[in-house]
């Protein structure tokens, strides 16, 4: 018989009733350490103070007002994202696959407004992730996804992920956009070289595609800088973002430049609760803590700290675990026995991590995490794997 809820997740037998920091808490007390904090949502972690001061403030003011109304919170976050950014402008949305949804229209609706509207496809890459939608699932391409799904939305060409020869030739006169994610973060944690995302935005250059980065999961101070693009010194025409930027409050943007975004004049796009008052008065709260440079400059030394423990843990345990990669505090452990198992091993040494493709098992800990938490994890790692060993 089917489940109450629609039976589409493998969801583990765990259920937390309270959150603190990197903490979660299940009803008899028992504490696990979160290092996948939502699959990088809860970036600042669980109830945070301001955050929660924040949100309760706005509840006792006003909820929801209609995109029909100037929107205070609204603007104050798009100034912010602007000043920040490469980007001119902002539209507010609820998730990442909506913010997909708009990148993808605007990058037509440009092509249209310029006069060029069989200019329209779109590459993409495999092993990408953009959401769920059917756009989503059409942009990624990955039989997984979309494998009883079609018809699916045409208009998208995939080429192999992070291979310099296959973008030569395929970007042309007729490319509407391309759109990667500077790292893959369903797909594996598999980070886009400095060297290849600075290849695509010189042959969209070349050409007049638009650029567009789906910086959903990688994006808002993950990497220890703003936006993980920024490690390649190069930006976008259009960017997704959502996930961290909402610190756990569902939130998604667009940001774009002026040239990528003005075909989207008044009555092309909408949503009734994007950029929602209690969205935008938590997002503005997470973009001010999160771009301090030096709340970043702490992601990148506590990255470190990590990636060090984890090394050691691949050096101490080679029959489990391959090998380290990722970028800032967006680290994959490339695991030799399944992926599964070893989250599972980590559930009972009380830590939380996050299966993904490639056999990797992510860590994307709140950004918060401290110095003895990173120790804790590690050590709590490291006792998973001693249980796998013992059980293999
Ligand atoms: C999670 C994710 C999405 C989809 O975001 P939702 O909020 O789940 O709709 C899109 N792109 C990337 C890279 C993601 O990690």
């Amino acid at each position: 018989m089917i489940p109450p809820v629609l039976p589409t997740y493998n969801r583990a037998p765990l259920a937390f009733v309270k959150g603190e920091g990197c903490w979660l808490q299940e009803a008899d007390g028992r504490r696990f350490l979160d290092l996948g904090a939502g699959i990088g949502v809860n970036a600042l972690g669980h109830a945070h103070p301001a955050l929660v001061a924040a949100l309760a403030e706005q509840a006792a003011k006003l909820w929801h007002v209609s995109n029909l109304y100037q929107i205070p919170a609204q603007q104050a976050l798009a100034e912010r994202l602007v000043e920040e950014t490469f980007a001119d402008t902002v539209f507010f949305t609820n998730s990442g696959t909506e913010a997909l949804e708009l990148a993808v229209k605007m990058a037509r609706r440009h092509w249209h407004g310029a006069g060029r509207p069989e200019r329209s496809e779109i590459i993409a890459f495999e092993g990408a992730f953009h959401g769920r939608s059917i756009a989503a699932i059409s942009a990624a391409g990955s039989e997984k996804l979309t494998a009883g799904f079609g018809p699916l939305l045409p208009g998208f060409r995939h080429l192999p992920f992070a291979d310099m020869a296959a973008i030569e030739g395929a970007i042309d006169e007729t490319t509407a956009a391309v759109i990667i994610e500077p790292i893959q973060g369903e797909g594996g944690i598999r980070p886009a070289p400095d060297a290849f995302l600075q290849r695509l935005r010189a042959l969209c250059d070349a050409t007049g595609s638009l650029l567009i980065f789906d910086e959903v999961q990688c994006g808002m101070g993950r990497t220890g800088r703003l936006f993980a693009h920024e490690w390649a010194g190069i930006a976008p025409d259009i960017m997704m973002v959502a996930k961290g930027i909402g610190g756990g409050f569902p939130l998604g943007a667009v940001l774009a430049t002026e040239a990528a975004a003005s075909a989207m004049v008044a009555g092309t796009h909408g949503s009734t609760y994007g950029g929602n008052p209690l969205g935008c008065t938590v997002g503005l709260k997470v973009m001010e803590t999160v771009s301090d440079p030096a709340f970043l400059a702490g992601v990148r030394r506590k990255a470190g700290l990590l990636r060090q423990g984890l090394e050691g843990l691949v050096a101490e345990h080679p029959q489990i675990f391959a090998q380290v990669r990722g970028q800032g505090l967006m680290l994959g452990i490339v695991c030799k026995v399944p992926n599964t198992d070893v989250v599972r091993a980590g559930h009972d040494e009380q830590i939380l991590t996050v299966p993904a493709a490639d056999n990797v098992v992510r860590l994307l800990p709140p950004l918060v995490i401290t110095d003895d938490e990173i120790a804790e994890a590690v050590a709590r790692l490291g006792r998973a794997a001693h249980r796998l060993r013992a059980e293999a």
